[in-house]
């Protein structure tokens, strides 16, 4: 048997990485893992936000499967009962099964511990390094920092003694860092014996954008004051849902390129830490993301609920398993299955999409979400969005206009009446497929 590490990052665009052609050489840990392995150059997720994108690329079935949210958060999707995760298959094949995040979307309470013997859920390393410990000292930080903050909020100290602070020092990140994230899985790891199954989710390239100065002069060549980035990094966070008030596209991107190197070391420093324990060869490490992040391609910035390329094209290497580029249509519904196939356990059944995206022609995303269905359809050459509920079509010619800029709907009436068509299909099948899942939980 094999072992199997997947590791994803939040928001991590494809056409940001080396290995898929990007100018910059942001990912250099990432390319040498491609290099023993492949590249799928058309991975796509099923949602342009991580609580959807999840439901397949942890969950394995389609986002529109799912039909509740969470009661403490209407915007969480929860990962039905009766379907397997990733783990599952290989739980049942015997191996140890760990998985670490910090992201709430992802938590037991949507559903995600199933088939996990360890599954460490948003917390910081304990002093041995081990997860499942929340760290005390940073919640004190913080709750000290927040209430000096309400002191001063509104009088005229506060502008001041933030412009002062943001001079002194770097921004303290929002996420539980990468390395820290390698620190508690391998830990644990390194308690047990056996074949293993590890999922680490990263958030380090999830904004706020806080890089190191130092990583921000590496990818751009500029330099740049402390106070001047820390300014950058606000300012984005701050105007997420205001993009029209961000205008320096290039400093942003310079910020995204900044987090995505620092990402790539902490994932060099773990093989670097896979090979030291002897952990590395027999090992199929997959990386990927769960979407991109947009930079004004249709107006806005981050991701949420939207269907164009730059949030839905992925990155996908899997180091272990063939080699080179692979330009066949991948869904993230597909990795579940493949990755079970890849270490010789045939959990076809249990997801809603293809091991080794056998067969695939198109890529099917969507959500269901307040009442309101989205599908969309993208082929090699096409990209086709319906807002179902709105019944709203958007429709692009992806040879023409790999941007995604000009809807040809009106003038496309006949492609646009087949991809409707298949997109009804799709919904009858995935809804065929939960209702059998769920008729067979009952009967097991
Ligand atoms: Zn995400």
């Amino acid at each position: 048997m094999v072992n199997v590490i997947l590791l994803t990052v939040d928001s991590l665009r494809a056409d940001h990485l080396g290995c898929y052609g990007y100018h910059r050489n942001t990912t250099p840990n990432i390319d040498k893992l491609a290099s023993e392995g492949t590249v799928y150059t058309n991975a796509f997720a099923q949602a342009g936000n991580t609580a959807c994108s999840f439901l397949s690329l942890i969950g394995g079935i389609y986002p529109i499967a799912s039909d509740s949210f969470t009661d403490y958060e209407p915007f969480y999707p929860v990962h039905p009962d009766h379907f397997s995760t990733i783990a599952t298959p290989f739980k049942g094949a015997g191996y140890r099964t760990l998985g670490f995040h910090t992201n709430p979307n992802l938590s037991t309470h949507c559903g995600y511990s199933k088939g996990f013997d360890l599954f460490s859920d948003g917390f910081r390393p304990s002093d041995d390094g081990s997860g499942g410990q929340a760290d005390h000292r940073y919640g004190r930080k913080k709750k000290l920092r927040a209430r000096i903050e309400r002191k001063i909020a509104g009088t005229p100290l506060f502008p001041l003694a933030t412009a002062v602070r943001d001079m002194m020092r770097p921004l303290n990140s929002l996420h539980v860092t990468a390395d820290d994230m390698n620190t508690m899985a391998l830990t644990e790891l390194k308690k047990g014996e056996g074949d293993f199954f590890l999922w680490v989710h990263y958030m380090d390239v999830h904004v706020p954008y806080i890089p190191p100065r130092k990583d921000y002069v590496e990818v751009t060549g500029e330099r740049i004051g402390q106070y001047r980035l820390n300014r950058l990094s606000r300012s984005m966070y701050d105007n997420l849902h205001h993009p029209d008030r961000i205008k320096r596209r290039e400093e942003l991107l310079g910020l995204y390129d900044a987090v995505i190197l620092g990402l790539d070391r902490a994932v060099g420093s773990l093989v670097r830490q896979l090979k030291e324990a002897d952990l590395y060869d027999d090992t199929i490490i997959a990386v990927t993301a769960d979407h991109g992040d947009e930079f004004f391609e249709h107006g806005g910035v981050g991701h949420g609920l939207r269907f164009h390329d730059e949030l839905l094209h992925v990155p996908l290497v899997i180091k272990g398993v063939g080699s080179g580029k692979d330009d066949r249509m991948f869904g993230l519904v597909d990795l579940p299955p493949t990755l079970a196939k890849a270490a010789g356990i045939d959990a076809a059944s249990d997801f809603m999409g293809l091991p080794d995206a056998e067969g695939r022609k198109m890529v099917f995303s969507g959500s269901r979400h307040k009442g309101e269905t989205i599908i969309s359809i993208r082929t090699a050459k096409a990209k086709f969005i319906w807002n179902v509920t709105a019944d709203m079509v958007e429709f692009f010619d992806l040879e023409k206009d790999p941007g995604e800029k000009v809807n040809i709907a009106r003038k496309s009436k006949d492609a646009v009446e087949t991809f409707r068509e298949m997109a009804n299909l799709h919904m009858q099948q995935v809804e065929e497929a939960r209702i059998r899942a769920v008729v067979d939980s009952g009967l097991k």
